[in-house]
């Protein structure tokens, strides 16, 4: 008998074969062509395994044409996409942190082809693209004036090259902090052309430690950072924004306060412990405070310095800000989100980050029935039980969120059940708490009840058919 390998189709014969048209039509002619040439070596690996089945479709065209609209598909499926949360972590920074807002959204969109970024349309004239959010943030923050960059972590970098290039700038002791993704003040001081005047301990640092090195000409410039992901407790003590405020201004030099979070409004109107905020920093006489676009102010990835009209405009000539430089639809995307604060009775309900850190418990419970009542019906094993999440994005150390989530054993085991729903489309990342996995209801966004409930339905019945 003749080997097998020379009854497979021609290219031609392939190319001219039924449902072709149509996958070209998507993927184009280049892309379909080598998704055949790949079928083609499948199907000569298959003989050469001895593999009976694929012998029997080695001159069946819709064989070859099947598996490259696979391979297509497979291939089509973008690195960068939507998943449903149901970790419970509100900003969950492995998950992109804050969800946008419809208005922020929407607003990207539209800028996203052509912008007045930086055109102004009044004079037809060449503008700033730093021009636009300020104003927003001015009003909100009572500062003079604002920048937005990249990231908040490039917005510290700026501010320390502003102030501490070839300066000493003191920071305490127990502020040399790592925020994240090896982002260590000491080192970003350094990086920053600036040298770091450490002051004070890890537990204590007064007003009067600064006072030293600020009298001496040691430092000529004051940072303080938020512990905004770690917490002391104890025998501590550290100096407010205020005592710093009076010791630099008596040597006239400036005072930055890296703040990260951005949250805009009382924390209490969100159930959340006091937590400070840029408002209070600028009135207390702040030069500088940086807050991040992501974290609770619920926008895009941005960087935020909010401050002293002077110290803000070298800032902006600083070339690193060139470097640093914002992306128009994160502008458009973030001045939105900041719109939305205009409206205090209707921001809660309008920032996705906000509405969820605010759920009640009675909606959260409901919202968990609700899935596994979809579940229960469709034979799906599973229990509404208590749960705590948190706020995550490196805010709120030590807060639990309590809230409501639907608890599976899955037929293969949690675990398994949780690869599965990972696996699929759109994806959903819940979390295994004893050998169980939980989805926590409250970093589901509207209408992602039901996509999570079929595709738990879907995952279960694929484990299913796998066990038999
Ligand atoms: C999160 C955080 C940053 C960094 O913010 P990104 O937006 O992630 O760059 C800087 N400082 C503090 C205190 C933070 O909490």
């Amino acid at each position: 008998m003749s080997d097998p390998r020379s009854r497979i189709p021609s290219m031609d014969a392939l190319l001219a074969s039924p449902g072709i048209e149509s996958l070209m039509a998507d993927a184009g002619r280049g892309q379909v062509v080598d998704a055949l040439r790949v079928s083609v070596a499948h199907m000569r690996e298959a003989i050469g395994r001895g593999d009976e089945l694929a012998q029997g479709s080695v001159e069946d065209a819709t064989w070859y044409v099947q598996h490259a609209a696979k391979l297509l598909a497979e291939e089509a499926v973008p690195s960068l996409r939507r998943v449903i949360n149901a970790t419970g972590v509100v900003l969950h920074t492995n998950l992109g942190r804050a969800p946008l807002a419809d208005e922020a959204l929407e607003a990207m969109r539209s800028t996203a082809t052509y912008s007045n970024l930086e055109f102004d349309l009044d004079k037809g004239v060449r503008g700033s693209r730093y021009a636009h959010c300020v104003r927003l943030l001015c009003d909100l923050t009572g500062a003079e004036d604002a920048l937005v960059v990249n990231n908040a972590a490039g917005a510290l970098v700026l501010s320390m090259s502003t102030v501490g290039l070839g300066r000493g700038v003191a920071v305490s002791r127990g502020e040399l902090v790592e925020i994240g993704g090896g982002f260590r003040i000491p080192e970003v001081v350094e990086r920053s052309g600036a040298s770091l005047v450490e002051v004070g301990s890890t537990n204590r640092t007064r007003a009067d430690d600064y006072k030293e090195v600020v009298a001496s000409g040691e430092a000529e410039a004051i940072l303080k950072v938020h512990r905004s992901n770690f917490r002391i407790t104890g025998f501590t003590e550290e100096a407010s924004v205020a005592e710093l405020v009076a010791i630099a201004a008596e040597h006239a030099i400036p005072v930055i306060y890296d703040l990260g979070s951005g949250l805009m409004l009382p924390a209490e109107n969100i159930g959340l412990p006091e937590e400070p905020r840029a408002e209070a920093s600028v009135s207390a006489g702040a030069d500088a405070v940086v807050i991040s676009g992501d974290k609770l102010l619920g926008g895009p990835q941005a960087g935020i310095i909010v401050g002293r009209a002077e110290l803000i405009g070298r800032m902006r000539k600083n070339p690193l800000c060139r470097a640093l430089r914002v992306d128009k639809v994160t502008l458009a995307g973030l001045e939105a989100t900041l719109r939305l604060y205009l409206d205090p009775q209707r921001v809660l309900e309008r920032i996705p980050t906000l509405r969820m850190l605010s759920m009640d418990d009675d909606t959260l419970k409901d919202a968990a029935e609700t899935l596994v009542g979809v579940l229960a019906a469709a034979g799906v094993s599973c229990a509404v039980v208590p749960t705590k999440g948190a706020v995550g994005g490196g805010t709120y150390p030590g807060v639990e969120l309590d809230s409501w989530a639907v608890e599976l054993e899955g037929p293969k085991g949690a675990q398994a059940l949780a690869n599965a729903l990972r696996d699929g489309s759109p994806p959903v990342v819940g979390r295994l708490v004893d050998d169980k996995l939980r989805l926590d209801v409250r970093t589901l966004l509207p209408g992602e009840v039901d996509v999570v409930a079929t595709r738990v339905i879907e995952a279960v019945s694929q484990d299913r058919e796998g066990q038999t």
